[in-house]
């Protein structure tokens, strides 16, 4: 179900570190864990010139790009973030990779996703990375976190500074108030004006858990029992 192509020169490193994280068989089995589906979807790990991951409607086939490992470095390299980069980078691509199936999940149900697709979708990897605990909710703070990166980094490139609400701005504050409301106690540390504004993090208990039932009950045909 997971097939590595044989990367670019370019793109060696990349697919060594993918292979050796285990980040994207990882990902399927946790999938397979949680949902029966109608018919196997094959993850092909490639260089993908140009192009990001991606789910094709057409093949039915889920394309994840070796090259993303090298910008999800080059994202926390600008940063001198504190602690370990290669976990960091690991958790961006698993979310990217539970983000994908998403999208092959909704066609694989031929379900219609009450909210749209795409926010579906960080939904989806958000609900999978906080079923693995301590270690999913890190993985979903660094990827907020590379969202926020990539938020700033647009702007600078536009020199335009006053636009806060690009969405790669909004996927990150969303999916931190998913991950404060999945446990309030736990992350206080995340309310903050520039991380989580305290008016949104009031709501983000309910919020989550509304679109956890929602999430649940979209998937419901194809859940395992249990
Ligand atoms: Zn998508």
């Amino acid at each position: 179900m997971v097939r590595f192509e044989e990367p670019a020169l370019s793109d060696r490193a990349a697919a060594a570190f993918l292979r050796d994280r285990e980040v994207v068989t990882e990902a399927a089995a946790a999938v397979t864990d949680l949902l029966t589906l109608e018919r196997a979807v094959p993850l092909v790990v490639r260089s993908c010139d140009g192009d990001g991951s991606s789910y094709d409607l057409e093949a039915r086939r889920i394309d994840i790009c070796y090259e993303e490992v090298f910008e999800a470095r080059e994202l926390f390299a600008q940063t001198g973030r504190r602690g370990n980069t290669d976990d960091a980078v690991a958790a961006v691509l698993l979310e990217t990779v539970f983000h994908e199936i998403a999208h092959a999940v909704v066609d694989d149900l031929g379900v219609r996703t009450a909210s749209r697709e795409e926010d579906f979708a960080d939904q989806f990897a958000a609900l999978m990375l906080l079923r693995q605990g301590a270690a999913g909710e890190r993985r979903l703070r660094a990827a907020a976190d590379a969202w926020n990166l990539l938020a700033a980094t647009a702007e600078n490139a536009d020199g335009d500074a006053e636009d806060e609400h690009s969405s790669d701005r909004e996927r990150a504050v969303t999916a931190l108030c998913h991950l404060y409301g999945s446990a309030p106690g736990r992350h206080q540390d995340l309310v903050r004006p520039d991380v989580l504004p305290s008016a949104r993090a009031r709501g983000c208990a309910e919020e989550w858990a509304a679109v956890r039932d929602t999430l649940l009950k979209t998937l419901g045909p194809a859940l395992r029992e249990g």
